[in-house]
C-alpha cells in the first residue's frame, strides 16, 4: 500500500507549482494535518490513494481546488461549495466586518442578503448577530440548495427565498430591513478571467458590459423602499467600482455614502443609508 509521503511526492509531480494545494489535498483525503504530510509513513488504502491522485489530476486540469474538496474555509466556517455557487472569497470578510458594525450587538433586527450563493454572508451575519432575522435570496434554486445545506451544517435559522433580486423578498409594505447586503455578480462581461475562475457559475460572476447591471437594477427596482427609514444598503463591489456605485446611490437619494477596502487594500464595499425622513 502506498504511503502518504509517496503519494505526496506523486501529487507534487502532477502539480509542481502548487505545493500548498498538494498539502491541502493530501490532508483532505488522509485526515492528517498539513504539517504532518511530508515524510508521513501512513499507508492509504488503494481506494484512498486513487481518490487523491484523481483529485490532483483534476486540479492539474484547472478545476478549482474547492470544487474538488467540496469545501471552502470562510469566517469561522468550512462552507460546502459545489460548481453551482461562487467560491466565497476571503475579500468578502471585509464586507461582513462592515455589516457587523452597522448591526448593534444584542438588538433584534431584520437583514436581507440578496444573491446569497453559498450563503456565506447570511450565515456569518446570523452567527454573529443571533437576534437578527436573516432572509437570504438567490435566483438559482441549485445555489439555494447549497446555502440550505450550509445553514443546516451550522444549525443557523435563515429564511431562504428563491427569486430574481428584490422580487424574492416580501413586499415592502409587509417587511422592511435594517440592512440589505449583497454581493451581486459584478465582473465585466468581457473580462479575461483565470482558467479556474472560468469554471465558476457565469450567473454569479458577470454583471453586464461594465459590471454594474445589478447595482443599477437594485436601485431602479426600488431597493430603498425595502429599507426601514435609516436602514443601510451595503454592497460588495469590484475594486474599480467604488466611484460609479457611489454615484448611483447618490442619484437614488441615499445618505452617508462611503466605501471601504479589503485586506489587500482594494476598494471592496460601498454603503449608503436611506434617509430617516
Ligand atoms: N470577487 C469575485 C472575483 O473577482 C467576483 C464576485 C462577484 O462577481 N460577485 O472573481
Amino acid at each position: 500500500m502506498p504511503t502518504l509521503n509517496e503519494l505526496y511526492q506523486e501529487c507534487l509531480r502532477l502539480l509542481p507549482v502548487a505545493e500548498h494545494e498538494v498539502l491541502w489535498l493530501c490532508s483532505h483525503f488522509s485526515g492528517l494535518p498539513k504539517r504532518d504530510i511530508p515524510h508521513s509513513q501512513l499507508e492509504l488504502t488503494p481506494e484512498q490513494a486513487a481518490q487523491l491522485l484523481a483529485a490532483a489530476r483534476r486540479r492539474a486540469q484547472g478545476e478549482p481546488l474547492q470544487y474538488i474538496t467540496g469545501l471552502q474555509p470562510f469566517w469561522d466556517f468550512e462552507l460546502i461549495v459545489t460548481p453551482d455557487v461562487l467560491i466565497p472569497r476571503w475579500d468578502s470578510e471585509a464586507v461582513l466586518e462592515q455589516a457587523l458594525k452597522l448591526l448593534p450587538k444584542g438588538a433584534a433586527c431584520h437583514v436581507a442578503d440578496i444573491c446569497t450563493g453559498s450563503g456565506a454572508y447570511a450565515l456569518t451575519i446570523k452567527k454573529e448577530r443571533p437576534l437578527a432575522q436573516v432572509t437570504a435570496c438567490d435566483i438559482s434554486p441549485a445555489a439555494l440548495a447549497v446555502a440550505g445545506r450550509n445553514a443546516a451544517k451550522y444549525t443557523l435559522d435563515i429564511d431562504f427565498r428563491q427569486g430574481d433580486l428584490l422580487s424574492a423578498l416580501p413586499a415592502p409594505e409587509l417587511q422592511q430591513y435594517d440592512l440589505i447586503v449583497s454581493n451581486p455578480p459584478y465582473v465585466e462581461d468581457n473580462a479575461e478571467l483565470p482558467a479556474d475562475v472560468r469554471q465558476e457559475p457565469a450567473l454569479a460572476l458577470f454583471g453586464g458590459p461594465d459590471g454594474l447591471d445589478f447595482y443599477r437594477r437594485l436601485i431602479n427596482e426600488g431597493v430603498q423602499a425595502y429599507l426601514k427609514p435609516g436602514g443601510w444598503l451595503l454592497l460588495e463591489i469590484g475594486c474599480a467600482q467604488a466611484e460609479p456605485v457611489s454615484k448611483l446611490l447618490q442619484q437614488a437619494g441615499f445618505n452617508q455614502i462611503c466605501h471601504g477596502q479589503d485586506l489587500a487594500g482594494l476598494d471592496r464595499w460601498v454603503q449608503g443609508r436611506r434617509p430617516i425622513k
